[in-house]
């Protein structure tokens, strides 16, 4: 989508600090992180939201759950915990709209963290 920030992240325009990358997904760090360890995991597809996810995402849905749980390893956070939060609509505080996944940890998350 030509006006999305995180599609001009996978396309380069936007610099980021990736984590991790294939050909269908995107890891980076939040730009105004709220935890230690705050890294966004999108698939490059162009999703808007959760409630924009078809059947034929499946795959790619659960790839990001596999990735998250590479990140955490990588990141030497498994043992300590972490959490997963994606944001949708209104309500949430969602502000982009292509769909990720926040990954925080690094220290003991309080009951709000984002959004
Ligand atoms: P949400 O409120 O769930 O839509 O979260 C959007 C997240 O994207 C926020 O945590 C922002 O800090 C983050 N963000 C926005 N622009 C960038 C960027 N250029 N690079 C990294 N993270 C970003
Ligand atoms: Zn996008």
């Amino acid at each position: 989508m030509e006006d999305c920030v995180f599609c001009k992240i996978i396309k380069g325009e936007i610099p980021s600090e990736k984590v991790y990358e294939d050909e269908e997904i995107l890891a980076f760090k939040d730009i105004n992180p709220a935890a230690p360890i705050h890294i966004l995991v999108i698939p490059k597809k162009h999703i808007n939201n959760l409630l924009e996810v078809k059947d034929e995402d499946n795959y790619l849905i659960g790839k990001i759950y596999k990735t998250i749980n590479k990140i955490a390893k990588d990141l030497n956070i498994e043992k300590d915990g972490f959490r997963v939060i994606v944001n949708c609509g209104k309500d949430s505080g969602q502000e982009v709209m292509h769909l990720h996944f926040h990954l925080l940890g690094g220290k003991k998350l309080g009951a709000k963290i984002i959004g």
